[in-house]
This record gives structure tokens, C-alpha cells and sequence, in this order.
């Protein structure tokens, strides 16, 4: 199965996307994660990437998916993938037919405001990158990792600043898509407020996709 997931910055579509990944054995491909790789390697593409990251704007389309291309080569994409992330434009929904046919678009329907409380709320460790929420999933310590005891810190891109822009460029240039996979008829829509523990997430899901799991 080759899946898209689609949603809102702060949708919680990282979570949702691997959890899926799991339950259908497919490969877990996040555009933001593959980024976040090359900075931390110090690459070329990572450095270009970081800059443009911390602005909350979009990296250019031939790069992304450039890199995506890439990785859909890999041998763990042969019995499937699902897609986190990418496309974010017109543009990269365009370029995608030519890399690749897809089964499915995940949608993850959620409000603006929600986005916003929750975002603003979650926090990153500098060392191990594990995530809390200050208010759904505290650390025991207050600003201290459970793991490993580092500071936790609010994502440059998770700043209330930030995350406003990230939403006008979700509406203005993501958005659209919604339409451009329903008139194709591969959008299938999901309750975005929904958790992975929650079983109604998954009710929705396998029928959605007509699986069962
Ligand atoms: P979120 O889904 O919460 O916005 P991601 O981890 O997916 O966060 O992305 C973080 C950043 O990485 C984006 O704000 C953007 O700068 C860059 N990025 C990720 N995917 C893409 C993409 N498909 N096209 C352009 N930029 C991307
Ligand atoms: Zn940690």
C-alpha cells in the first residue's frame, strides 16, 4: 500500500504516520525527519534546509523532492510506504505522479486553534529528541528529559510566532491539495482529533482503506 498522510502542521501527523507504518508494515517517510538528518550530518542539503526550517517556510521543490526520490529507492519502500509531510504544494503533488502511483491520501481534518494550543505546547530534548507537551505529557522534572535528564527545549519552529506562519503557508500553499487528491478520488478523510490510543482512530481508518488490522 503507498499512502500519503495529510494534515495541518501540529496535527499530529508524525505520530499518526508511524503508528500506521507499523500496524501496515510500511516504510515511514517523513520529509521533515529526512531535513532534520541532513542537518544533524552536517550536509550540504542540511545546511541549505536549516536556514529555510527556522523560518517556517517551505524548502525549495526540486530539493525535497529530489531527496524523496532518493528514498523511495531504498529497499525497505518495496512492500509500501507512507508518505509524512510530502507533498506540501501543487507543485510536489505534480511531481510525485512521476516518481510514484499512490493508493491512498490520509486527511487529518482538525481546527486551526487546536493546532495552536497543542504546538505551543510541546517540547523537544536536546539530547535524545524525545517530545513531551506540557500540558498532555509532562516530564517528571520540570524542563529535564525523563530519559536522559537534558533540557528540554521549544523548537525554534514550535515558537507562537512560528507556528502562525506555518499555518498561513499550510492554508495558502498546502491546503489545496485537498481538492486536487478529491477530484482524483484518493482522499479519504479522518477525525484529526482522534489519538492513536483512541480505537475509533483505527475503526475510521480500516474503513477508509478497506483493511483489516
Ligand atoms: P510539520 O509537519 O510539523 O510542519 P515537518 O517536520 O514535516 O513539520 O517539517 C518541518 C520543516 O521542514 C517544514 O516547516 C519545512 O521547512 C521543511 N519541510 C518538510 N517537508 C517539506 C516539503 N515537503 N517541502 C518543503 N519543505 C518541507
Ligand atoms: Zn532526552
Amino acid at each position: 500500500m503507498k499512502l500519503i498522510i495529510s494534515g495541518p502542521p501540529g496535527s499530529g501527523k508524525g505520530t499518526r504516520a508511524s503508528r500506521i507504518a507499523k500496524a501496515l508494515s510500511l516504510a515511514h517517510i517523513s520529509t521533515g525527519d529526512l531535513f532534520r538528518k541532513e542537518i544533524a550530518d552536517g550536509t550540504e542539503l542540511g545546511k541549505l534546509a536549516k536556514g529555510i526550517m527556522d523560518q517556517g517556510k517551505l524548502v525549495p521543490d526540486e530539493v525535497t523532492m529530489g531527496m524523496l526520490k532518493n528514498r523511495l529507492k531504498q529497499e525497505d519502500c518495496k512492500k509500501g510506504f507512507i508518505l509524512d509531510g510530502v507533498p506540501r504544494t501543487i507543485n510536489q503533488a505534480e511531481m510525485l505522479k512521476e516518481i510514484t502511483e499512490i493508493d491512498y491520501v490520509i486527511n487529518l481534518d482538525l481546527p486551526n486553534e487546536v493546532i495552536i494550543e497543542r504546538m505551543g505546547s510541546r517540547r523537544t530534548c536536546k539530547g535524545c529528541g524525545a517530545i513531551f507537551n506540557v500540558k498532555t505529557m509532562p516530564p517528571k522534572t520540570e524542563g529535564k528529559c525523563d530519559h536522559c535528564s537534558a533540557e528540554l527545549i521549544q523548537r525554534e519552529d514550535e515558537k507562537p510566532e512560528i507556528i502562525s506562519k506555518r499555518l498561513q503557508v499550510y492554508d495558502n500553499q498546502t491546503k489545496p491539495l485537498i481538492e486536487f487528491y478529491n477530484i482524483i478520488n484518493l482522499l479519504r478523510n479522518i477525525d484529526g482529533t482522534l489519538m492513536v490510543e483512541d480505537p475509533n482512530f483505527w475503526t475510521q481508518l480500516k474503513t477508509v482503506l478497506k483493511v483489516s488490522l
